[in-house]
C-alpha cells in the first residue's frame, strides 16, 4: 500500500468531474427551493444506535457496511450511510415537531464499505430531500415531482426510468411477509446461503437477490399486490393517480423492495441502463414508522436520496469554467492600481485572475493557453493617462477604455 494513496473505495475529485457534481448540487438546490425545500446539516457522524435501530440488523448497510468506531472518550459512533436516519434523530433532538411539516434538504458525503467499482464507493456522496409530517399520498407525488424535475434539468428524463412500487401498511407488510416465508420455505434447498438468512430476519429481502438461483425461485414467489389490504390499495392509487396527472411515467414493479427496514407504502428507485450494475441513480419512499422507532413521537415520512456521482456521470452537464480576465500590471506601481481595479470588475460578477510575472509576451501566451478571454494590460504609460490597453484574446483587437469603464468593457464575453 502506498500511503501517498487515497484509501481504498475514496477518491480525489477534480476538473470536469467537481464541476459536473456541483451542478447536480445546484440544480438540487434550486429546484428544491421552487417546492419549499430548506436546507438542513447534520452532522457527519453519529452515535451508532441513530442508523441501527431504524435500518435495522438485517439490512445490508447495518450487517456489514458500516463505518463504525469507538473514539477517544469511548462513544461508540458511526459514519453516516445515508441522510434519512440522521435527519429524523435531529428532528427530534431539536423538537422541531411545532415545525411541521418539515421540508428538508442535506447533500454530503456518506459513507459504506462495499467493494469499490464503478458508480459505487466507500465515501460517496448524496443529495437527500425529506417531507416529514404528512400521511397523505400526495405529499409522496409531491416528492416524486420534485425528483423528476431535479432529473429533467439535468437532461436526464429520457435517460432514466421511475420504478414505483408499494410494500403497504403494517398489516399487509406482515401478511406479505407471511406468504413469503411459506412460499420459500418450500424451495429452501434451492436457495442460496444470504437468501437462507435472510428468510429468518428480512423476507423481503429476498426479492433482491442479484443469485440466479435466488431470481428463478423469486420469479414464482407471491406478490405484494395480492396481500394489500383496501387502506394499503387505495393509498397506492391515489400515488399513481397524482403522478398520471402530472405526466410523470412510471412503471409498476412488484419486485422493487428498499434495503432498509423503515419503509412503509411507497418505494421508488429511479433507474438507468446506462451505468452498468449501479443503475439507480435516485431512491427513495416512505417511512413512517421511522421517528417512532428513534423514541419521537409519530410523525410520517417521506423522502428519497440520489448519488451524485452516478447522476453527475450521467448527466455530463459539460459545465466549464467561465473565461476569466487576466489583469496584467507591468511593474512595482501598476500592482496596486490593478488589485483596485480587479475587485471593481469583480464587483460585477466578472471572473478576474491576476499575472504578474514574466515579460508581456510570456504573460500574453499564458492567458491564450488558459482559454482567457481579455487581458488588461497596466503599465507606466497606463498609470499616468488613467486608461488600460484592453486586448481581446480572441482577435487580437486592442483598445485604451479608462479605468473606471472597463468592467463594462470586458462585460458579456462567453
Ligand atoms: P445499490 O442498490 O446501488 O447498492 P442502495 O439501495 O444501497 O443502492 P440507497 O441506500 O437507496 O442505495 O442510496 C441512494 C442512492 O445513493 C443510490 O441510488 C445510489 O445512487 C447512491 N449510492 C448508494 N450507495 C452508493 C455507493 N456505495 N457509491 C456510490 N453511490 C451510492
Ligand atoms: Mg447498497
Amino acid at each position: 500500500m502506498s500511503k501517498l494513496q487515497p484509501a481504498r473505495g475514496t477518491r480525489d475529485i477534480y476538473g470536469e468531474e467537481a464541476r459536473n457534481m456541483a451542478a447536480v448540487v445546484e440544480t438540487f438546490q434550486k429546484v428544491a427551493a421552487t417546492y419549499g425545500f430548506e436546507p438542513f446539516n447534520i452532522p457527519i457522524f453519529e452515535f451508532t444506535e441513530v442508523f441501527k435501530r431504524p435500518l435495522g440488523d438485517a439490512s445490508d448497510i447495518v450487517s456489514k457496511e458500516m463505518y463504525t468506531f469507538e473514539d477517544r472518550g469511548g462513544e461508540e459512533l458511526t459514519l453516516r450511510p445515508e441522510f434519512t436516519a440522521g435527519i429524523c434523530r435531529a428532528f427530534i433532538s431539536e423538537g422541531l415537531q411545532q415545525s411541521l411539516p418539515c421540508r428538508l434538504i442535506a447533500h454530503g458525503p456518506a459513507f459504506r464499505y462495499e467493494r469499490p467499482q464503478k458508480g459505487r464507493y466507500r465515501q460517496f456522496h448524496q443529495i437527500d430531500a425529506e417531507l416529514l409530517g404528512q400521511e397523505n399520498p400526495e405529499a409522496d407525488v409531491d416528492i416524486i415531482a420534485m425528483a423528476w424535475r431535479i432529473l429533467s434539468e439535468l437532461r436526464l428524463a429520457d435517460k432514466i426510468v421511475l420504478e414505483l412500487n408499494t410494500l403497504g401498511d403494517q398489516e399487509s407488510r406482515a401478511a406479505y411477509r407471511a406468504a413469503l416465508v411459506t412460499y420459500f420455505e418450500g424451495h429452501k434447498e434451492s436457495l442460496s446461503e444470504d437468501s437462507l438468512r435472510r428468510l429468518e430476519s428480512n423476507p423481503l429481502r429476498i426479492l433482491d437477490s442479484k443469485d440466479e438461483g435466488d431470481k428463478r425461485i423469486v420469479a414464482g414467489a407471491p406478490l405484494m399486490s395480492d396481500c394489500l389490504n383496501g387502506a394499503s390499495s387505495a393509498f397506492f392509487a391515489k400515488v399513481k393517480e397524482g403522478l398520471d396527472a402530472i405526466g410523470i411515467p412510471y412503471k409498476h414493479n412488484e419486485r422493487l423492495v428498499r434495503g432498509m427496514d423503515y419503509y412503509t407504502h411507497t418505494a421508488f428507485e429511479f433507474v438507468t441502463t446506462q451505468l452498468g450494475a449501479q443503475g439507480t441513480v435516485l431512491a427513495g419512499g416512505r417511512y413512517d414508522g421511522l421517528i417512532q422507532k428513534l423514541g419521537g413521537p409519530a410523525v410520517a415520512g417521506v423522502g428519497w436520496a440520489g448519488g451524485i456521482e452516478r447522476l453527475a456521470m450521467l448527466a455530463e452537464t459539460g459545465k466549464v469554467p467561465a473565461r476569466a480576465v487576466v489583469i496584467m500590471p507591468m511593474g512595482e506601481e501598476a500592482v496596486l492600481e490593478a488589485h483596485k481595479i480587479a475587485e471593481d470588475i469583480r464587483a460585477a460578477g466578472i471572473v478576474v485572475t491576476a499575472d504578474r510575472s514574466g515579460n508581456l509576451k510570456k504573460r500574453l501566451n499564458r492567458a491564450n493557453k488558459n482559454n482567457a478571454s481579455f487581458a488588461i494590460i497596466i503599465g507606466d504609460d497606463e498609470l499616468s493617462s488613467g486608461t488600460a490597453t484592453v486586448k481581446s484574446l480572441d482577435d487580437g483587437e486592442q483598445t485604451q477604455v479608462p479605468f473606471a469603464e472597463l468592467a463594462a468593457a470586458v462585460a458579456g464575453k462567453k
